[in-house]
This record gives C-alpha cells, structure tokens and sequence, in this order.
C-alpha cells in the first residue's frame, strides 16, 4: 500500500513538474452504475431539430432530457457515409466503419461478388415474422459492441436487448451476444420478429404483445397534425414541391388518409408514419416488463432506435410540417417513457443516452430556391458513363460497382489481363473530376495507407476498410445529394449530416452543457466507465469527462 501511494506520489510529481494538467475525479471507483441504461438512437435527427422545435415541446419529452440532463450540443459524426447502419454500429461500439467494418447499408462484397446488406446473414432465418425479412444477424459486425462487453463482464447475468423498426437499427446496437433483437414485420404481419441468430421461438410477452394488433390500430384512422396546422410556423407550408407522396395521393397535404394509403401500401406504411415511433415505444414499455429489465443488480442495456423519423425525413425532407409533426408527436412519446421508467425502474437508477444515426441535409430544390448551390447526382448512370470512357482502353465490365460514392474495379480482369491498376485509377480520377458536383477522387490504396489530419478527409479514412471499401472515393460538394428532387437524403461528412444530438439524462448525470466537439465514438467508452465495464475492444473514442468526474 505504502508502495502504491509512493509510486502515486511519483507519478503526480513527473505530471506537475512537466506542467501536464489533468483534472483529477472526485468520484471514487467503483461507482455504483445504473439498472438499467437506456440507449435511444432517432434516426436522421438533426441538432438543430431541438432548437427549431424548442417552443413546441413539452416540458417533459426532450426538454425534461435538455434541461434536466447533460447536453453535449457539439456532437459530430467522424466518418463517412453518414447512413444508418454505420451509426447505429459506431455509436455502441465506440469505432468507425474502419474497424467495425460496418462501411454503409449495402456495400459490394468481393469476396461474395454481390451487393451485401450490413444486417444480411443467409445462414439464419425468421421467427414470428416474413421470410424475407428474417435472415439477419450481427455477423458482418467485426469489432465487439458496448453490449457485448456488458454480457462479457457480468457472465451474461447482465441482459441486453435491441429495439427498432429497421432491422439494422435494433441487430447492430445490440451486438453479437444479446438476449434479442427485435424488429418490425412490415412486409406481412405487422409483428415484431427476430431471427434464428438470437432464438427458435418469441418470448410469451412479444406473441401477446403482437395478438393486440396495434399496427393495424394505428393505420386505422388519419394521420392529422397534433396542433392547429396554422401554428407550424418552424416549417414551410404544407403543400410545396420539396414533398414526396404516398401512394394514392396526389398532394403533400394534411390529414393523410392512412387507411386508404395502406390498402395499397400494406401495414409496411406504419413505419413511414410517426405513429411507428410510438409503436416502438410501447414494445419498448413491454420489453422492460416482459424481460425485468432494470430489477436487479446486473445492469441491464436496452437499446431503442426510432425509425420512422427517418422514413418521414427521406419523403418530406427537413423542412416539412410533416416533419415537425413527427416529432412533436415523439416527443409525447418520449415523456410517456420517461415517465414510464420513473414509475417502474426509479428515477436514479436508470440512464438515458440519446442520439441520432445522422442528420439529413436540406432539399435540394429548396436549396436552389434559397440561392443556395445544390445539386442532385445519380450514381448508376454515374457507372455507365465511366464504363463507356474506359471501354476503349480496358473493354466491358472494367467497373463493378458504384455506390456509397465509391468505385469498385474488377479485380479478376485486372489481375487475368495484367492491367495497370494505378493508370486505370489515374484515367478515372481524371474522367470524375470533371463531373457536375465532384470536388475530389481519394485512392483507395492512399486512403488505407496514408494518415490524413485535414478533417474531411480524416472523415473518409475513419470510414474506410480496406476489404470492403471501393478502389477510389469521390467526393462531392456541399448540398449535393444522390436522390431525387422530392425529401431529403444524408450520408456525407458535412454539417448537415455529421451535427447530431447528444443529450444524457437519469442516474448521476450532471445538469448542463458541454459545447466541447465530441465524437459519435466518444459514446461507447463513456458508457464502459459508467458501468465500470470494458472499453469495446476497438474504440477510438474518449470518455465525456464532465461525465465521469461528477
Ligand atoms: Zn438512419
Ligand atoms: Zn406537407
Ligand atoms: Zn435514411
């Protein structure tokens, strides 16, 4: 002991005398963690969307989370593409797609010669719900998760369970050793299934749960705005050409007639409208009772992404009453929640994080509208054009894949016909460049080999794995989107998509704000100290220290 406070002594001497100030925790270890932690991914939300909503909420949705917990408001993504599989795997393993291999949604697999889906396992298949939406498992995940750790280090005492609408967004935070993850049936039944990878049958309290029908409920009646739609002054009005349709209608307008859109599109539509939010909140609500969660002394992690922000965000865009609406309806669904776990797992014993898989840029019409250069780019013809400018020098199917703005060659060829690879590079950088839209082409090969500190490019290298990224990343300009005129989309490193909340709340949470930048990945290793837990084993983020020094 006396050693130890010595050998103490020394070390505090060497940081004072080299005149390295740390600040030093106040709080003993081990803390005692909370019952239960509550991860709360919303899909495409903007920071900007607490500000702009601000006056709208309740005081006990979003504002009880602000206002009673700690605000990081300079939360950013650190990679590229912004899209939703990437962030849900980067916010609960505390790394970028270049170590959790997580590179998009659907990527080019070489080694499979086909599109591959981030969730897609063949090798499992659907419990309680559509075949076709049943072969899904963390399998292309390859770093462990906050979730996993947690499982590890309590032997398994600790449950962890994974809710959302998309697949993706339930599979991915709840990593390779859960109790479950649970998603929604939208090609069929309107259910909440799983898949083989977690078990063979549903838990009792999900086949009563799913018996209620609420799916259908939901898509029984109109979807109207929750306030007198002249008070939606946050938004542009109703009817504009920023807005998508759903089928059946012919104007972007107020009530939207769910019964009748859904008689055409299916119970599928539930998650494109905001009540698929509160769908998921009240299975979320089940889940707790159904599985004890936050009863006992094993920390318990449950992770709820909510969907169908993102669905109403791709076809109305950011600036929509439609938009608006759903969240203002999230936010009655948050203060439910939070008042649910008041009442059943305590005040002080539960922790809320919650963040957002992305943000999503402004229409690109609107944009232009504005006086604001922006501008739309199709990838698939993108592909044909650099086909038909290699053709001469390399013959067909030189190209293999372009997506996620990356290109793939074809290795085969290129290996059976002894091409140059670096001068079939250097003609296509030198056909992209000069693209409507394109401001840069990145080598693959310097992406993985070279270290980049310039921030947007340092975005492209976080995001980058050598396996299963393209031979050369394009870059385009600000506000320019892969997507049609109507919505919105996301999935580059700028503001629009990188500037996501971050708010904490419950358990020892500090009341303020920090205006600190602070990484997605900062998340996962915070979490690893609040429960006293391993780091994921691939993170590169840093614990938020306002947090572990209260
Ligand atoms: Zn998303
Ligand atoms: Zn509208
Ligand atoms: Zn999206």
């Amino acid at each position: 002991m006396k050693m130890r406070l010595f050998v103490c002594t020394v070390f505090f001497l060497v940081f004072a005398l080299s005149g390295f100030s740390q600040s030093i925790s106040i709080t003993t270890r081990p803390n005692t963690p909370p019952k239960l932690v509550v991860g709360i991914v919303v899909d495409q939300m903007r920071y900007d969307y607490l500000m702009r909503y601000w006056s709208k909420f309740s005081e006990d949705g979003f504002k009880r989370l602000v206002n009673g917990g700690l605000n990081c408001e300079n939360t950013h993504y650190n990679y590229v593409p912004t899209y939703t599989g990437p962030g849900h795997a980067s916010v609960y393993s505390g790394t970028t797609p270049a170590y959790h291999g997580i590179v998009a949604n659907d990527w080019y697999s070489r080694e499979e010669n086909k599109i591959v889906y981030c969730s897609e396992d063949l090798s499992v298949s659907a419990v309680g719900g559509n075949v076709l939406s049943g072969t899904m498992s963390p399998k292309r995940l390859m770093a462990s998760n906050i979730s996993d750790e947690l499982r590890l280090a309590s032997q398994k005492k600790s449950k962890v369970i994974g809710i959302a609408i998309k697949d993706r967004g339930a599979i991915l935070p709840a990593g390779h050793t859960p109790n479950a993850a649970y998603w929604f049936d939208g090609k069929s039944s309107g259910n909440w299934m799983t898949s083989t990878y977690y078990m063979t049958d549903l838990p009792q309290w999900v086949k009563d749960f799913n018996a209620m029908g609420r799916a259908q409920e939901y898509l029984s009646k109109p979807w109207e705005t929750l306030l007198p739609i002249e008070s939606y002054t946050e938004s542009t009005p109703d009817e504009t050409s920023y807005e998508g349709l759903f089928k059946t209608e012919t104007k972007p307008v107020f009530p939207h007639n769910l019964p009748t859109i859904s008689s055409v599109s299916g119970v599928g539509l539930l998650a494109a409208t905001p009540f698929g939010n509160t769908f998921t909140t009240e299975f979320a609500k089940a889940a707790i009772i159904g599985e004890k969660l936050g009863q006992d002394e094993y920390s318990d992690l449950l992770a709820v992404s909510f969907s169908s922000t993102d669905y109403v965000g791709h076809q109305f865009g950011t600036s929509a009453i439609e938009t608006e609406d759903t969240y203002l309806r999230l936010d009655k669904d948050l203060a439910d929640f939070l008042l649910f776990l008041d009442k059943n797992v305590g005040k002080k014993d539960y922790l809320i994080f919650l963040t957002a898989d992305h943000g999503g840029a402004y229409n690109t019409t609107y944009m232009k509208d504005n006086r604001i250069p922006a501008g739309n780019y199709r990838l698939d013809s993108l592909k044909i054009r650099l086909e038909r400018f290699l053709k001469p020098y390399y013959g067909d199917s030189i190209v293999t894949a372009v997506t996620n703005d990356q290109v793939y060659f074809n290795k085969n060829r290129i290996n059976k016909f002894y091409i140059n690879s670096r001068e079939l590079e250097e003609k296509s950088v030198g056909f992209l460049m000069n693209q409507e839209g394109v401001t840069g082409v990145l080598r693959g090969y310097d992406i993985a080999n070279q270290d980049y500190s310039e921030i947007l490019n340092l975005k492209i290298k976080n995001g980058f794995q050598p396996n299963r990224s393209g031979d050369l990343v394009i870059k385009y300009a600000p506000g320019w989107l892969e997507y049609g005129n109507t919505g919105t989309t996301h999935g580059s490193y700028y503001n629009y998509d990188t500037h996501v909340p971050l708010l904490w709340y419950g358990w020892k949470i500090p009341v303020g704000t920090i205006s600190g930048y602070n990484r997605i990945t900062d998340i996962a290793p915070t979490l690893s100290f609040i429960l006293n837990i391993p780091l994921p084993n691939a993170s590169t983020g840093e614990p938020i220290q306002a947090i572990l020094q209260h």
